[in-house]
């Protein structure tokens, strides 16, 4: 194991905000109103989470599955409008998820839910402020979650790794950034105030939890002549017997990713 390589992190973390992380100012994003955004907070009872109208379907449909696992809430869905509904009744999952979620679907702010598979400035998802171009001032705040579905197809690792780190978790890190107003890490080694909620929720679903927020290079993976640049995302989990906690890596090459 080259030490060296392991302690050149990179800085750009992954599920990340484009927002008051370490001072940054927030990204704006234009964004079209789109007309059921707008008759629906016309309705006092608000669904605060929607997608897209061009969200296609499969990823609805990933994104639905994995919070119903996360959450417990079987009958989770998207209504023909795009907003999310919890459904009602859960079985099992986080209740910390379901607790953050009902918050987001019924907050002030609304959550608009973008394809944002393949761009290079999206590593698995991100948060983006938006702004209405028209009666912004009786609009309530906006914000764009970014999904980059293709780059969750890009990982791979320990399974149980893998189960801890998907487009549900994604979203949900994401929302937690704007329900929260909480913060990602500016140092190695930490899991910084978004993850540290995100890994109760994992505890609650006996699921690995995150050790870094930052990803580290594999041994070697910066040496020019190659093109890929393996990565690596640490996580950890108590062992049933010992209790002591054994590590599980995930692996993608970010030039394909992003994150650089
Ligand atoms: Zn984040």
């Amino acid at each position: 194991m080259n030490t060296n390589s392991e302690t050149s992190i990179n800085r750009r973390p992954t599920f990340k905000v484009g927002g008051k992380v370490g001072g940054m100012v927030w990204l704006l994003i234009l964004i079209c109103v789109l007309p059921v955004h707008a008759n629906q907070h016309a309705n006092p009872k608000v669904n605060s989470v929607v997608c897209r109208p061009d969200l296609p379907a499969t990823h609805r449909h990933e994104i639905v599955e994995r919070l119903r696992e996360i959450t417990g809430w079987r009958d989770l869905h998207f209504d023909k409008h795009g907003s999310l509904h919890s459904g009602g009744a859960h079985s099992g999952g986080s209740a910390m998820a379901r607790e953050l979620l009902a918050a987001a679907i019924s907050g002030e702010q609304l959550l608009i839910l973008e394809d944002a598979s393949g761009r290079p400035d999206v590593a698995f998802c991100r948060v983006v402020e938006g702004r209405w171009i028209k009666d912004e001032a009786s609009r309530p705040p906006a914000h764009i979650v970014l999904i980059d579905f293709a780059d969750f197809t890009r990982v791979t690792g320990d399974r149980d790794a893998l189960a801890a780190f998907n487009v549900g978790w994604g979203v949900l890190h994401e929302i937690s950034h704007v329900v929260h107003d909480s913060l990602d890490p500016k140092h190695p080694g930490e899991v910084g105030n978004c993850e540290h909620l995100i890994n109760r929720m994992r505890r609650e679903c006996d699921l690995a939890e995150r050790a870094e927020y930052f990803f580290t290079f594999y041994p070697g993976a910066q040496r020019s002549e190659f093109k890929t640049r393996y990565v690596r995302l640490a996580f950890k989990q108590p062992r049933s017997t010992t209790g002591k906690q054994r590590r599980l890596w995930l692996m993608w090459d970010a030039t394909a990713v992003g994150g650089l």
